[in-house]
């Protein structure tokens, strides 16, 4: 064949291929277009999974009339003037290809009528060339309708997926850009069923409750941080909703990530995200989260992938780390900070963990407040729930949670709204107890203590020597010892919760604690949380459980116990009906 220059149409078409995969790829185009021409509520409707209708209707700025037949040629962009642009791109689009793409490969009939001007366009066209345009009274927007995709691309339409597949792309791809944008409503409309509807309230809660349920956002915490660049001006802004380690499903899906209001797929950030859940989750398993990252335009390339569905950052190590960080810390710290957070730190926080998790804590203001705003409201929505005794004191961590039975005098069977939960009775207890006494501490009231004690411990001189260091901190930690000699402990006081004839076995756990480098208070609570809690092999009562439960439910930290195990393992519904092939 001779060389020929395409047509410009043959080159559309081509073009196409990249812009336009699938139904979902259209969708999300004129959603980014309307959402750039900053509509306030955008109503998609869809037949037959896309292949025969996609419609979009916006209430945005609209096209200029005169302007009309330059949005639909390839290349034209009102978004974008010079390539230096690309590096400060504020907009969804800026390549001025989609319309011209699909057009290439559909009928398409847009109208359009520019908020400054009388009357509107209606511009139709097929296979990419116009064939009649004419003036038109309509509202101020614009309306995208795109018919029979695919119909001059016999190959792509034959790759087509089933209509349901489709459907569900769409109906995902809506929710993830209503999640975004949660001050702009967004309404989806399949074969005539409205299957989707966003408030537009503004409060991505809302949202994020239509998207994944109620059920799953009772499971998630919300995150919040704002960093601020070292490298240059401006800051790394992360907010969202992460699902808690009780959930989680076997694929990345609803893994959903925004960088600068635009939806992305990168593998980077999906692991950021995941590598927070380390020893949280199985392996295999993934949680659900939806995570807004803003940072300065300049700080990141849009312009490496077809579908702008990956991204660059200058920096990307900078941006992983603080996903990975906000979200351990929330995952760690799924509580309400006090407010004098000055006394927070180093004093209360362990050492030991905070190093080998690599936790730091937020301390900006601003990041502060939004969070205990959005803890605050996520107890307004969970204080909703029926508990039958009044308000809770502390907010819930878990979903109530119903005890079936023990196992093997180890394990509580529990089952809960999603499912199955198997707590280890030892390690809830530990970190039930671990909480109870961090809570006295941090009211600042003593804690109850078993006076009197009376056991004695033989220790090393070099251990009777660091025991005497620390004796009045260790004292008020609920520890009360006094040293005879060089080398025997006397136990004065021990906190209540320790049985008596346990009282010594605080003091060696203590020890070892000490020895391994673990801060004062830290081992203090460990220990005696260690001691007093019901013990492997130990029958409990029905009531027993039960109240065990309870306290798991309010507790700080419910998943982890203080010596860093895990206190329980969630099959979700999902998981058991797979597991059961009862998946349809
Ligand atoms: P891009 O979004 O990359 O600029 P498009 O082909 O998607 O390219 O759109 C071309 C141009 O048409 C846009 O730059 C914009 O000026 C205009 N346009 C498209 N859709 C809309 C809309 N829904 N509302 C207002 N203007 C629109
Ligand atoms: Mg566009």
């Amino acid at each position: 064949m001779a060389i020929v220059l395409l047509s410009d149409l043959v080159v559309s078409q081509i073009a196409a291929g990249e812009v336009v995969e699938r139904p979902a790829s259209v969708v999300k185009e004129l959603l980014e277009n309307a959402l750039d021409a900053n509509a306030k509520h955008i109503y998609i409707e869809i037949e037959e999974g896309g292949r025969k209708l996609i419609r979009v209707s916006d209430d945005g700025t609209g096209i200029p009339a005169d302007e009309v037949p330059l949005a639909v040629m390839r290349h034209a962009t009102s978004k974008l003037r010079q390539a230096e642009d690309l590096y400060a791109i504020r907009t969804l689009g800026f390549r001025g290809e989609a319309l011209a793409s699909i057009a290439a490969v559909s009928s398409l009939t847009l109208v359009s009528r520019h908020r400054q001007e009388k009357m509107g366009v209606e511009l139709h066209m097929q296979g990419g060339e116009v064939l009649r345009q004419r003036a038109v009274g309509v509202p101020v927007g614009t309306v995208v309708s795109v018919e029979n995709l695919f119909y001059n691309t016999p190959a792509r339409l034959k790759f087509l997926k089933a209509e349901n597949t489709e459907r569900r792309h769409i109906q995902n791809l809506v929710g993830d850009y209503a999640m975004a944008y949660p001050q702009v409503r967004f309404v989806l409309v399949q074969d005539g069923r409205e299957v989707f509807r966003s408030t537009g309230s503004g409060a991505l809660e809302d949202v994020v409750v239509k998207v994944f349920g109620l059920e799953t956002f009772r499971q998630m915490l919300p995150v919040y941080s704002e960093d601020v660049l070292r490298s240059r001006d401006g800051s790394v802004r992360l907010r969202g909703f992460v699902s808690t380690p009780t959930l989680h499903r076997s694929d990345r899906s609803r893994v959903v990530l925004f960088v600068n209001g635009r939806v992305v797929q990168d593998s980077g950030l999906a692991h950021a995200v995941t590598q927070a859940y380390h020893m949280l989750l199985e392996r295999g398993r993934y949680p659900y989260a939806v995570l807004l990252l803003d940072v300065p335009p300049d700080f990141v390339d849009v312009n490496v992938h077809p579908t702008k569905a990956e991204v660059r950052f200058q920096d990307n190590s900078a941006v992983f780390a603080v996903v990975q960080r906000t979200l351990r810390s929330a995952l760690l710290q799924t509580t309400h900070e006090t407010d004098n957070a000055p006394s927070l730190p180093t004093s209360v926080v362990p050492t030991a963990t905070q190093a080998t998790l690599g936790w730091v804590l937020d301390t900006s203001g601003t990041a502060r407040a939004r969070r205990r705003e959005l803890l605050h409201e996520r107890e307004e929505d969970l204080a909703a729930i029926p508990e039958g005794v009044g308000k809770p004191a502390k907010p819930r961590t878990l979903p109530p949670l119903r005890v079936v039975g023990q196992v093997g005098g180890t394990y509580i069977v529990a089952e809960g709204p999603s499912g199955v939960y198997l707590i280890d009775q030892h390690s809830a207890h530990e970190a039930v107890i671990y909480d109870e006494l961090n809570d006295y501490l941090q009211r600042e009231q003593p804690i109850p203590l078993h006076e009197d004690v009376g056991a004695t411990v033989e220790v090393r001189a070099v251990q009777a020597r660091v025991l005497e260091a620390i004796l009045p901190a260790l004292a008020r930690f609920g520890v009360v010892l006094e040293l005879f000699g060089s080398a025997t402990v006397l136990v004065r006081a021990v906190a209540q919760c320790v049985p008596l004839e346990r009282a010594s076995d605080v003091v060696t756990r203590l020890l070892l604690l000490l020895e391994k480098h673990v801060d004062v208070q830290t081992a203090a609570l460990q220990a005696i949380s260690t001691t007093a809690a019901v013990r492997i092999g130990q029958r409990l009562t029905h009531d027993e459980m039960q109240e065990l439960v309870r306290k798991l439910e309010r507790c700080v930290t419910p998943l982890q116990s203080p010596s860093g195990r895990p206190t329980l393992l969630h099959m979700s519904a999902e998981q058991l009906s797979q597991e059961f092939k009862r998946r349809s």
